[in-house]
This record gives C-alpha cells, sequence and structure tokens, in this order.
C-alpha cells in the first residue's frame, strides 16, 4: 500500500490515507498482510506488472464526488494476475468500502486531549534511564510504563525489557514501577531482591494509596471504586488488604458485607468516569450515612479535563473516535461517556483501527485521545482523514492544562 508516490519527474503525491486501507478495515482485516511505505513510478513504457488503483477511481454514491487528496494507490501485481482484483474480490471491496468514505468532513478536537503529566514523566523516566543506562545492563520495567501500545512497542524498540513481575528481573538489576503503581509487598519483593528500584508512579496515585493507609489505621473499612484487576487497583488494594473492599458498581455497594457498626470511607481509582462513580459515592452516601471521602477527588485532574472536553464535542459529533488502547481505563471511559450520551464512539489504537462504516456517513468527527496516548497518534488519524476528501479541523478547549510532575529524585541524581 503507497504511503506516496514518487513519479518518474521527482514530484510526489501523497497517499494520506494508506493507513485506512491498509489497516483493520481494509486490507489487514480482509486476512491480507500488508506493507506500507513510498512507491517509485518507473517512466511511461517500462514494462512492469504492477497497477495502480485508487480510491478516488472507484464509483463513489450518487450526488458524491471523490474530493481531491482521495489517492490511494495499491501496487497490484502478483495481485492483479491471481484475480484479487476482480469485480466482487477482497481488493475491490476494500476500495468500495472506503470510496463511500469519501466527503468532505469536520474534524472536532476535544482539548484538552492525549497525555497527561503522570504519563509524561513516567515516558520521561524510561528514556533517561535507557539513555544514562547505553552501554549498561538493560532497563526493566515492570507491567506497561503507561497503557498504551505504541509507547511500550517505542520504548521497546529503544531497549527497554517488558515484564510482568520481578521474578523476571534478575537479582541486582534496575527496574522501574509503571505509572500505575505497586503494592508495599511489590516493593518489599524488589528490596529483598536487592533490586534498583525507579518509581514512576503518579504522584496522584502515590496520593490515593496515602488516603488508604490513613483511612485503615484509624479504624475504617475503606471502600475502593474501581475496576478489578486493573494495575491501579492492585496497587491501591495492597496497602491495606485485610481493611479494603472493591466495587465497581451500585448494586456491589447494595452487596457489601459490611457490619452496621464500621466506619466506613471511600477511594476512587484516578481514571473512572465521573457520572458512573458519583452513581457509585450515591449509593454508598445511602446506605452509609456516615460515609467519608477522600479531602479532594482522586479521580484525577487529567481524566476530568479530558471527559469534560470530550463532552463538548460528542453532542455535536455523528461519530466520536477515541485514540488510546483498550487496556487504557481512561480512554475507555471517553468511549463509554460519547456512548451514554447517545453519540457512537470507537476506540483505536491508532488510525489503521478506523472501520469505513463508522465514519461512511458521518459529516462530523469526534477526536479525542485517552491520557496514555501521545499526539502524534492523533495526529496520524487528522491527516489520515485528508485522504478521504476536504477536511476542516476545529479544536475545542474547555480548559489548558498546565500541570507538570518533575522527575523522580532517583533519576535526577545519575
Ligand atoms: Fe496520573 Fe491522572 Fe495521568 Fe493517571 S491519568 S497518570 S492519575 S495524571
Amino acid at each position: 500500500m503507497a504511503t506516496e508516490i514518487r513519479r518518474p519527474d521527482g514530484t510526489v503525491v501523497p497517499c494520506p490515507a494508506a493507513p485506512l486501507l491498509a489497516g483493520a478495515g481494509g486490507l489487514a482485516g480482509r486476512g491480507f498482510r500488508v506493507r506500507t511505505g513510498p512507491v517509485q513510478l518507473l517512466p511511461a513504457g517500462t514494462p512492469s506488472d504492477f497497477r495502480l488503483v485508487t480510491v478516488s477511481d472507484q464509483p463513489v454514491p450518487p450526488g458524491r464526488t471523490a474530493a481531491g487528496g482521495a489517492a490511494v494507490v495499491l501496487a497490484a501485481g502478483a495481485m492483479a494476475s491471481a484475480g484479487l482484483l476482480r469485480a466482487g474480490g477482497p481488493v475491490q471491496a476494500v476500495l468500495d468500502d472506503w470510496a463511500w468514505a469519501v466527503r468532505p468532513r469536520r474534524l472536532l478536537l476535544a482539548s484538552p486531549r492525549s497525555l497527561c503529566a503522570g504519563v509524561e514523566r513516567a515516558i520521561e523516566v524510561v528514556e533517561a534511564l535507557l539513555k544514562r543506562h547505553a552501554g549498561g545492563g538493560p532497563v526493566f520495567v515492570r507491567k506497561q510504563i503507561v497503557h498504551n501500545t505504541h509507547v511500550v512497542r517505542d520504548l521497546e524498540e529503544r531497549g527497554a525489557v517488558f515484564v510482568q513481575e520481578l521474578d523476571e528481573v534478575p537479582d541486582g538489576s534496575l527496574v522501574v514501577f509503571s505509572a500505575h503503581g505497586v503494592s508495599p509487598a511489590v516493593r518489599q519483593e524488589a528490596a529483598d531482591r536487592g533490586l534498583e528500584v525507579v518509581d514512576a508512579t503518579c504522584p496522584l496515585v502515590t496520593k490515593v494509596h496515602a488516603e488508604a493507609r490513613r483511612f485503615a489505621a484509624r479504624g475504617d473499612t475503606v471502600v475502593l471504586i474501581g475496576h478489578a484487576g486493573h494495575e491501579e487497583v492492585e496497587g491501591t488494594l495492597g496497602e491495606a488488604p485485610g481493611a479494603t473492599v472493591l466495587v465497581e458498581t451500585s448494586e456491589d455497594v447494595a452487596r457489601l458485607e459490611v457490619p452496621a457498626s464500621a466506619r466506613v470511607s471511600y477511594l476512587t481509582q484516578t481514571t473512572l468516569a465521573l457520572d458512573e462513580t458519583a452513581e457509585v459515592i450515591t449509593a454508598l452516601e445511602s446506605r452509609f450515612p456516615g460515609v467519608r471521602g477522600p479531602g479532594s477527588d482522586d479521580i484525577c485532574y487529567a481524566t476530568t479535563n479530558r471527559q469534560h472536553a470530550l463532552k463538548a464535542v460528542a453532542d455535536r459529533s455523528d461519530v466520536v473516535l477515541v485514540v488510546g488502547s483498550a487496556n487504557s481505563s481512561n480512554s475507555v471511559r471517553l468511549a463509554g461517556l460519547a456512548r451514554r450520551g447517545g453519540t457512537p464512539a470507537y476506540l483505536i489504537d491508532d488510525a489503521g483501527d478506523i472501520r469505513p462504516e463508522w465514519i461512511q456517513a458521518a459529516d462530523t468527527v469526534g477526536l479525542t485521545a485517552g491520557a496514555s496516548a501521545p499526539q502524534s497518534l492523533v495526529d496520524g488519524v487528522v491527516a489520515a482523514f485528508g485522504g478521504l476528501g476536504p477536511v476542516t479541523v476545529t479544536e475545542h478547549t474547555t480548559t489548558t492544562e498546565t500541570v507538570t510532575f518533575g522527575l523522580p529524585a532517583a533519576v535526577r541524581a545519575r
């Protein structure tokens, strides 16, 4: 799949929609192994069995014209001879699907979106250690440093070694704890093993851990509102395992087995949906009238800001795309928020995940990114839409973020 066509005269025709046709909604989704890259055209008359097929050459619905910039080109040598380009064949079907998605569009960008201060700090920690450890031992990272497949792959390519548990890390090695935090048991294991630890836990997660210890120390039953199995939740539960219970929904609150005489307090995972969590807190307040919460909200500023920003654009969009990985809690919540407001919403790792049927009828597409998804991925989505006709990009800003977190002392000191 051509990402650009280089003509013999040296001019270059960009093919920005290549990731769309190559990806899950295109050839890859139909089982093809796809390679993308520039295609060099040979001078006219040079024998070649390659054919160029463009989306903008495909028939489009009545009343619509394939706008400029829609040229995506398929270099099809063996495919043509194997009959894959025949009418009704799988390649032609992909071209047809995407030809129907060609139209002028508005993209509404929610702002703030993309990386938060905690994620930026965690990535910087690993980058700084990789730089300073160049030529030395490996930099191990326990769990994904942040929940984004692109970030993890990029750091892996630069030398970071990601592990699930500490038993995969040789004694005495350097290991980074991810932004989601760890339980005291993990810290103890690292100390027992003589591991050199650099802690990239977000300071806002550390604050929730401290609250869990404080609430448990005063004798409370601590109700943690969060999602079972999420790394942040595992870490927070580990602070006071005997005193903490996990709930996800208001139904869970009704099922809680807590003595009537117990003093109850609650904490929340930092990346929850504000509206869903409010429901659970209301259920807690109704069942335990004296329940106490944290001094200030645990749902972090970045989660809150991204949800408010998306809400402002989702209501005006035909469809919402959220850039983020499936294991990113705050990204999943963003898609859920848009859907609860009545706008279809899809979570995508990058432009290659977009399906033509999601956007064929969409004049206005809302776009945001979770707190662990880099802006470059959003840029890639915007660029890909540029291959499907003229695009007007409007940014809708609900607030401006100025939060930054300093690097851990262990990194600064190196
Ligand atoms: Fe920290 Fe919030 Fe970012 Fe999580 S989403 S890393 S809690 S700033």
